[in-house]
């Protein structure tokens, strides 16, 4: 008789317990700030200066003593002139400076005046044509940092943005998470590499191995070293061999297919046999065939006492003996949308990131979605012009297509229908793909 089926266990739950086996991975290393887009900080930036350095102007224009231009249209003399990049001299009492954007407000002047509102005359002097308020067109010393804040916190993850305002305190390299290393191997027997074959020559049952190229790139963007092996054969003793192998000096196993019950599903005893499995089967749509696990490194680096299976309860470093697996399942739309929702975070994670769950907002549904689901569903959805979401029309998880059109995922929780107007939570492509 069949035992009786475990309960899938619910998304949040199952994200929490891989949350807590990514712990951290021990090494930092410094990086060019010009090559640390996509890295996470492993200090805190804190500034040496201020933000501008000095008060400057933000206008081409005149700096002036407001105190001297009490009616408009009064000549006033030039006594300097200031771009940017100059140290001035003090402001000489009844004379304006001329002044160009970012230069340093002189010494004894209180406001800028545009050069529209001036009227320059043969003799050299410049009439004002407005009287100024105070301090305007002024950007002041530190407006935008502080001498001693921090302007980044260590757990960020860094982007142009960031890599801008690092240089803007002055900072040339930066000390950030090492990257992650992860062995990639896809499994199937009817997988063909593009280019292997062409398409006109493809043997009945055979399909390109698409997975592999969309989780390739998905690790390189999340700034992780990719060991790629290949693709392995749906054998129990190939699955033992490539999972030994990829155990070695790296620090994630990642996988495709394989993970589901039938008997061409290796994956399972294979990682049992070699470490423990301790996360399998999600109740979510599409990706249920999940798994989670670690696996003994079996290296000549460790000594023998250091070698065995890893207690699936105490959240450890990789690299202590083992190595964390993760399985996704074979489906294309699957394997990305669990990439995205559960490998993302604990990668993220690894590298010590602060934020690794994206950040969902609520946009009306323009469909209906009459049809209730046991399990929690992410449909592939775009906004439309009026802001509206709108479905792809075909939400099969082989269907790769879906995730091409969409920019976002719908989180339907279980049980629930969906009609036209309702606000629905959306989770946009273009942070989970960053
Ligand atoms: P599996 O999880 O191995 O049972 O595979 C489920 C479905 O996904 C099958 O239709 C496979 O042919 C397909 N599949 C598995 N791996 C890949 C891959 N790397 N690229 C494209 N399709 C795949
Ligand atoms: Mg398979």
């Amino acid at each position: 008789m069949n035992a009786p089926r475990p309960a899938l266990r619910p998304l949040d739950d199952a994200l929490a317990a891989l949350l807590a086996q990514a712990q951290p991975l021990a090494g930092s290393e410094t990086v060019a700030t010009f090559d640390a887009d996509g890295r996470v900080l492993a200090e805190d930036l804190v500034s040496a200066l201020q933000v501008p350095p000095q008060d400057n102007s933000s206008m081409d224009g005149y700096a002036v003593r407001r105190g001297e231009i009490a009616d408009e249209g009064v000549p006033l003399p030039v006594s300097q002139r200031i771009p940017a990049g100059a140290a001035p001299q003090p402001l000489q009492p009844g004379t304006i400076a001329r002044i160009f954007t970012g230069a340093p407000v002189p010494e004894g002047a209180d406001a800028i005046v545009m050069q529209e509102d001036t009227q320059a005359l043969e003799d050299g002097r410049v009439r004002i044509l407005r009287v100024p308020d105070a301090g305007q067109w002024i950007r002041r010393s530190g407006e935008d940092i502080t001498r001693g804040s921090t302007v980044l916190a260590r757990g960020e993850r860094l982007g142009p943005a960031a890599q801008g305002l690092a240089a803007s305190i002055g900072r040339e390299r930066l000390q950030v998470a090492r990257r992650p290393r992860v062995a990639l191997f896809s499994t199937g027997d009817e997988l063909v590499m593009p280019g292997q074959v062409a398409p006109e020559a493809m043997k009945p049952g055979a399909i390109y191995n698409s997975n592999r190229f969309f989780l390739r790139s998905l690790l390189l963007r999340l700034g992780c070293e990719v060991r790629d092996l290949g693709i392995v054969p749906d054998q129990r003793e190939a699955t033992l061999q490539a999972l030994r192998e990829a155990s070695r000096d790296n620090d994630v196993i990642l996988t495709s297919g394989g993970v589901s019950v039938g008997e061409e599903d290796h994956i399972k005893p294979a990682v049992q046999q070699l470490g423990s499995l301790d996360l399998w089967q999600i109740a979510m749509k599409p990706g249920k065939p999940f798994a989670y696990g670690t696996i003994a490194v079996q290296s000549s680096r460790r000594d023998a006492q250091d070698v065995g299976t890893p207690s699936p309860t105490l959240p450890r470093q990789a690299g202590e003996g083992f190595c964390h697996f993760i399985g996704l399942p074979g489906n294309p739309v699957s394997s990305f949308v669990t990439f995205l929702l559960l490998v993302r975070p604990f990668l993220l994670k690894l590298q010590g990131a602060t934020q690794v769950t994206p950040v969902a907002v609520q946009l009306p549904a323009h469909f209906d979605w009459p049809r209730p689901d046991k399990r929690r569903e992410f449909l592939r959805a775009r906004r439309n012009a009026q802001g509206r979401l709108e479905l792809f029309a075909n939400q099969s998880s082989g269907v790769l297509t879906s995730t091409v059109w969409a920019d976002g995922l719908i989180d339907v929780p279980a049980g629930t229908t969906i009609a036209k107007g309702d606000p629905v939570r959306f989770l946009p492509l273009a942070e989970l793909l960053a």
